[in-house]
């Protein structure tokens, strides 16, 4: 997809802020939805996505939309540290299939990084659901708790 094709309301992440798909929420208020990734390059990588604007990539969001994603990007960034205590944490951002974005909804990746852990490869293999419910479950606890 080019950074100039129009928005498809029935891209995955479109399909999970409408409740269609499932997805392992840690975090919502009425403008951002964060969830983990499902096919996660670390332990604890977490995607964070504006809730009500209909814009591909980082060119076409409105700024409004962009500063509360952004707000909470660091919120959960900070969370994400205090619960999981990686080393690194990785914030990152793609913009157009040539910059490696495969799902056309604009959303940010924090990607905790652990000393001497290569990431895994990008959006390859699912992570296990045990896991990632547990995960889930510690990031919420942690969220609630004021971190
Ligand atoms: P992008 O490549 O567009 O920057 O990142 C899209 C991300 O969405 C990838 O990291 C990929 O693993 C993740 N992803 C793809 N499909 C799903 C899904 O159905 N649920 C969740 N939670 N993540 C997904």
């Amino acid at each position: 997809m080019s950074l100039t094709d129009a928005y498809d309301p029935e891209n995955i992440f479109a399909r999970i802020i409408r409740g269609e798909a499932p997805c392992y929420r840690i975090y919502e208020d009425d403008d951002v939805l964060a969830f983990l990734d499902l096919y996660p390059q670390s332990f604890g990588h977490t995607l964070v996505i504006p809730r009500r604007s209909a814009a591909c990539n980082l060119l076409d969001v409105d700024t409004d939309a962009l500063c509360k994603v952004m707000v909470v990007v660091q919120r959960l960034a900070r969370a994400i540290v205090d619960e999981l205590q990686p080393d690194g944490v990785q914030v990152a951002q793609f913009n157009g299939a040539a910059a490696g974005q495969t799902v056309f909804h604009i959303h940010v990746h924090i990607v905790p990084r652990y000393a001497g852990q290569d990431m895994r490869v990008h959006a390859a293999q699912q992570g296990d659901r045990g896991e990632l419910e547990q995960l889930q479950a510690r990031l919420v606890r942690r969220i609630a708790a004021g971190a």
